[in-house]
């Protein structure tokens, strides 16, 4: 968007507006504040929401936004942004009125589940657990979607979405699906390589049949670790930084003495330090303050250049 500030009325003309209003056919919002959208609680207005709930009015969508040139954004849950002060321009697509459709699909031995890319992992865990389904604990108190967790291979030291992803189900900029294998995706640590402008549609998961209440027990234990080692009561978007090879990122913090620090209304979190806590009325420009002073000081106390894990994303 070459730097320049384009107003709501240049994307929100009356003719753009009503034009989008009837290709999305659900809610369309407009100057909403991001931080009522993601779990960090900080982020300007994104200058226009759209909830398409179908397939069709989704392709519809993306075709209209791409022939008019509006860059568009997708959102999951919020749970990995940092939306900047200055919002977002153009639109952005919240799949969380629809694609919420999970199904048990059989084959052989193992049983695959097909989700879409709305369903809240949390959702998907208790499908697979209700089928005796095993091979999704790792992801128990993620709070994202299957899209986001897709996007960011979501996952810890016991597994990451990639190990049990079977196909993934893409939407191009032309409104064209196409469905890729496992062996045909670029998953790497916390990043799913995908076209630029693409849309995750749903994902194929392949799991094992378990004893239920084996697989509930697993899920529990992690959710207690989850709660002894992670705060959970301000808002926050998870781990900040990516672990370096063989090193954990809230170590680093913690040695170069930075635990608890604090810039503007934000904290590193003293119980996990790779987590910084808004006490509620941060700035996304405090929080990327004080990412930008634990990168400096843990390089110079460490020499990592720790890399932030979560999405930064909008205007200043
Ligand atoms: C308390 C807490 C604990 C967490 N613990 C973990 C953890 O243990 N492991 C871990 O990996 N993460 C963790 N996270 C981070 C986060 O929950 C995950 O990265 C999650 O997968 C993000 O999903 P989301 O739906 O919220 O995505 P969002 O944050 O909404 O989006 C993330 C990225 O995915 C893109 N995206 C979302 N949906 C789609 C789609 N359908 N198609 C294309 N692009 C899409 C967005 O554009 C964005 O770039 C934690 C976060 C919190 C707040």
């Amino acid at each position: 968007m070459n730097g320049e500030r384009k107003t709501l009325t240049y994307w929100m003309s009356r003719r753009v507006e009503e034009e989008l209003r009837n290709i999305v056919k659900g809610d369309l919002l407009i100057n909403q504040p991001m931080k009522e959208y993601t779990s960090f609680r900080v982020g300007g207005l994104a200058d226009v929401i759209v909830f398409p709930e179908y397939i069709e009015y989704l392709i519809g969508t993306i075709k209209y936004l791409s022939r008019e040139r509006i860059p568009y954004f997708i959102l999951g849950n919020g749970t990995n942004l940092l939306v900047r002060d200055g919002g977002i321009r153009g639109v952005v697509i919240d799949l969380s009125h629809g694609f919420k459709r999970v199904e048990l699909l059989k084959e052989d031995n193992s049983s695959l589940i097909f989700a879409e890319a709305g369903v809240p992992l949390v959702s998907l865990i208790k499908f697979a657990i209700d089928h005796s389904l095993s091979g999704l604990e790792f992801a128990a108190g993620i709070p994202g979607t299957v899209g986001g967790g897709l996007v960011m291979n979501a996952g810890g030291s016991l597994g990451e979405l990639k190990d049990i992803t079977q196909s993934v189900t893409i939407l191009n900029p032309r409104g064209e699906i196409t469905t890729k294998k496992q062996e045909d995706l670029r998953f790497s640590y916390r990043n799913l390589q995908l076209p630029r402008n693409s849309i995750i549609l749903s994902a194929v998961f392949r799991l094992k049949i378990d004893n239920q209440l084996h697989i509930r027990e697993r899920v529990q234990k992690i959710l207690v670790k989850r709660k002894e080692t992670q705060p959970m009561d301000l808002p926050n978007a998870g781990s900040i930084f990516k672990n370096p090879e063989g090193v954990s990122a809230g170590k680093l913090i913690d040695e170069a003495g930075l635990k608890g620090i604090r810039i503007g209304g934000d904290r590193v979190s003293e119980l996990n330090a790779n987590f910084i806590l808004n006490p509620g009325n941060a700035a996304a420009q405090d929080i990327l303050s004080l990412i930008e002073k634990i990168q400096q000081k843990v390089y110079q106390k460490t020499g990592f250049m720790l890399e932030p894990e979560i999405r930064i994303v909008g205007e200043n």
